[in-house]
């Protein structure tokens, strides 16, 4: 299913809204086509526009609140592009950093993306304790940075240069940190 995201008439990220749908608000002027893919058309009856990757409203629209986005371990995964913190290979588990058995939470701040075979030698120990390095920096993604994400977009790459600002996507790649601190 090809999403479109949808931004404020002053480019704030609002939500991403299926592509028909995408289609139906440019048709009835109530968007405009920010950014599309190239070379892709929609082509209809009486439609022929390139499919939008990014409407902006022509109106702004009050959003009435900006929430952190809920914890989840899809969330965890999609965030950290299903790398794994400690080796880079594609993870498919959650490490919690802090061991739930040592008092570690379900936060954002707490969990990274993690193979499995890195996840099974840390087991309940913290990084320091198992002597392995995070080569990631966990971050609590705001709704906008969750929207970018599962569109696909990677630290502002492929985004048009009005997008990759500040409140952006944080990066996810950081400097990594030593095993024990
Ligand atoms: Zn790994």
């Amino acid at each position: 299913m090809r999403e479109t995201l949808i931004l404020n008439a002053g480019f704030e990220p609002l939500s991403t809204v299926s592509l028909r749908r995408a289609v139906v608000l440019v048709m009835q002027d109530k968007a405009v086509v920010e950014h599309a893919h190239p070379g892709l058309r929609v082509r209809a009856a009486d439609v022929d526009l390139p499919v939008p990757q990014v409407i902006r409203l022509r109106r702004y629209v009050r959003v009435p609140f900006r929430q952190r986005a809920p914890w989840s371990r899809r969330g965890v995964l999609v965030r950290d592009r299903h790398r794994c913190a400690y080796c880079g290979r594609r993870a498919t588990t959650v490490d919690h950093i802090v061991p739930r058995s040592q008092g570690g939470g379900d936060t954002w701040l707490n969990t990274v993306a993690a193979c499995a075979a890195d996840n099974h030698r840390k087991a309940d120990r913290t990084p320091a304790q198992a002597g392995m390095a995070l080569s990631v920096k966990p971050f609590a993604p705001t709704p906008a940075d969750a929207l970018l994400l599962a569109l696909g977009f990677r630290n502002g790459e492929g985004l048009p240069e009005w997008l990759a600002v500040p409140g952006g996507p944080v990066p996810v790649s950081a400097p990594a940190l030593p095993a024990s601190a």
